[in-house]
C-alpha cells in the first residue's frame, strides 16, 4: 500500500468524549513508530453535533466517511436524546446499513493479574450485525416490531442466506489467523428450524471451504451454560444478532467487565472501531473510564486495515498496541478504578502510549 489509511475520529457522547482520544493516542504512537502514515479526519457524531450543527448525524458525515478506510467511533448516548426532536437520531443502525457493517467482532480474553472470574479466556464473538431481531435495522423501511392489537407485540427476525454466509465467512477468516483455528456455530435449530435451520446451514457450507479450521456447533441455551462454567474451550463462536448481543456481554463479564470490551464492526470495504460499552453516563466527567476496550478497538481496526490492503505496518501497529496494552496490565500501576487501580482515565492512555513507543520497532 502507497497511501496513507484515512481514519475517521468520531468521539460520539459521555465517555466517549474521554477514551476516544486515549485511543487515538495509543494508534498515533504506534503508527509512529512502525513509520505507518494516517490521515486523520475529526467529524461530528452524537450530542455535541445537535448542539452546534442541529443533528445528531449531521448532512455530509456519510459521504465524508464514504471517503475512509475505516473509522473509531465513540459510545452514542442516544437514550438521553430529547425525544421530541426528529434529528436527535441514534446514528448507530444508519452506520452499520449504510456501510452494510455485518460483522460485529467482540473478543473477550482475561489478563493474569485482573480481577475476574476465569484466568485463561482468550475467545471471539463474531455476531451478525444487520438482521436477526433488532426491529430498527432489520427492514427496509417500517419497524421489525408492530403490535396488530393492544394486547399483542410480534417481534420479526430476519435470516438470510446471504447475510448468514458472510458474518460465518468473516469468522472463518478470521479463526484462520489464530493458534486454535476452531469455529462454534451457535444457534437453536432444533426450535427454530427454519431461521436457525438456514443460518446453520450457511455455517455448514462455508466450513467447507475452511478445511484447516475445525468447526462444531453449539445450542445457544447449552452454550451459555458452558460459557460460564468453562468458557477456555471456545475459540471462535459465529451467531445471529441477538444471541451474540446478549453472549458477548456475558463472556466480557467472565474477564472483568464492559470496561474490557473491545468491538469491531467490519464489512466489505470499511470498518470502525467501536467498544462493546455504552457511553456510561454515570461515571461521565470524572475521568475514570477505562480507555481499554476503545483502545483494543483501534487496535483491531488496524489489524483489520492491515490486512485488508496489505499493509504490514498496521498489521506491526496493532501488535505493538496489544503488547503494550498487556504489560501495562501486567505491570499493574497505572490502571483505572474498574480495575482495581487509581489512574485516570487519560493516565491509563499515556501509559500504553509510552509502553508502544518503547517498544522495538
Ligand atoms: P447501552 O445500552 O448504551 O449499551 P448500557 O446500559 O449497557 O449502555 P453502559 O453505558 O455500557 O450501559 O454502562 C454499564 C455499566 O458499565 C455502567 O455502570 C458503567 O459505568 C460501566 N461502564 C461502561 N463502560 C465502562 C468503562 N469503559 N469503564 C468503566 N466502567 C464502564
Amino acid at each position: 500500500m502507497h497511501r496513507a489509511l484515512k481514519i475517521g475520529i468520531l468521539e460520539g457522547d459521555d465517555i466517549g468524549l474521554e477514551v476516544v482520544p486515549e485511543c487515538v493516542k495509543a494508534m498515533r504512537a504506534a503508527a509512529e513508530k512502525t513509520g505507518l502514515a494516517i490521515e486523520w479526519h475529526p467529524l461530528p457524531i452524537g450530542r455535541k453535533a445537535l448542539d452546534t450543527l442541529g443533528h445528531t448525524l449531521p448532512p455530509g458525515t456519510l459521504e465524508k466517511l464514504d471517503m475512509l478506510d475505516g473509522w473509531v467511533l465513540g459510545p452514542i448516548g442516544h437514550q438521553a436524546y430529547p425525544r421530541d426532536n426528529p434529528n436527535a437520531i441514534n446514528p448507530h443502525p444508519i452506520l452499520r446499513k449504510h456501510f452494510d457493517l455485518f460483522a460485529n467482532i467482540r473478543p473477550a480474553k482475561s489478563y493474569p493479574g485482573l480481577p475476574a472470574l476465569y484466568q485463561d479466556v482468550d475467545l471471539i464473538i463474531v455476531r451478525e450485525n444487520n438482521e436477526g431481531f433488532p426491529p430498527d435495522r432489520n427492514v427496509y423501511m417500517g419497524s421489525g416490531e408492530f403490535r396488530p392489537t393492544p394486547g399483542m407485540t410480534i417481534s420479526v427476525r430476519v435470516i438470510t442466506r446471504e447475510g448468514s454466509a458472510k458474518v460465518a465467512r468473516a469468522a472463518f477468516e478470521l479463526a484462520r489467523t489464530r493458534l486454535r483455528k476452531k469455529v462454534t456455530a451457535v444457534h437453536k435449530n432444533t426450535v427454530f428450524k427454519l431461521g436457525c435451520g438456514m443460518f446453520a446451514e450457511e455455517c455448514r457450507e462455508v466450513a467447507k471451504e475452511f478445511s484447516e479450521v475445525a468447526f462444531d456447533e453449539v445450542m445457544v441455551d447449552t452454550f451459555a451454560m458452558r460459557l460460564v462454567m468453562k468458557p477456555q474451550q471456545f475459540d471462535i463462536i459465529v451467531t445471529t444478532n441477538t444471541f451474540g448481543d446478549i453472549l458477548s456481554d456475558a463472556a466480557a463479564g467472565l474477564v472483568g467487565g464492559l470496561g474490557l470490551a473491545p468491538g469491531l464492526s467490519a464489512g466489505p470495504q470499511r470498518a470502525m472501531a467501536q467498544a462493546t460499552h455504552g457511553s456510561a453516563p454515570d461515571i461521565a466527567g470524572r475521568s475514570i473510564a477505562n480507555p481499554y476496550a476503545m483502545i483494543i478497538s483501534g487496535q483491531m481496526l488496524l489489524a483489520w486495515l492491515g490486512h485488508k490492503h496489505g499493509e504490514p505496518r498496521a498489521v506491526r501497529a496493532a501488535q505493538l498496541i496489544e503488547a503494550a496494552m498487556e504489560r501495562v496490565i501486567r505491570a499493574g500501576k497505572v490502571l483505572t478504578p474498574d480495575l482495581g487501580g487509581k489512574a485516570t482515565t487519560d493516565q491509563m492512555g499515556d501509559a500504553v502510549a509510552a509502553e508502544v513507543a518503547r517498544a522495538p520497532a
